[in-house]
């Protein structure tokens, strides 16, 4: 017996407050990141899960680690304890 659930939709947070519009997630996941204007970034908060590679790219070259990525296979996050 096999238990195969669907793929989860991955979830996406940006900080806009530490993005500085330098556009590194733009290039990297064109489908999920995009300019609304010259500097204002809008984003997919829930993209498909087979952009996970995309998207964690993104998050990779993103100079002030503004992106926050969730879902589909990432564990939960645990609850206090963690220094931050
Ligand atoms: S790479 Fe980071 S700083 Fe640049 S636009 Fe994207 S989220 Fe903002």
């Amino acid at each position: 017996m096999t238990t195969q659930s669907p793929p989860q939709p991955l979830r996406l947070v940006v900080d806009l407050n530490l993005c500085q519009s330098y556009g590194q997630c733009v290039y990297a996941a064109p489908t999920v990141f995009r300019f609304h204007g010259e500097e204002s970034l809008e984003y997919d908060y829930a993209p498909d899960a087979g952009l996970r590679r995309e998207v964690e790219r993104a998050a990779a070259a993103c100079p002030v680690q503004a992106i926050t990525l969730s879902g589909a296979t990432e564990p939960a996050p645990t609850v206090g304890g963690a220094d931050r």
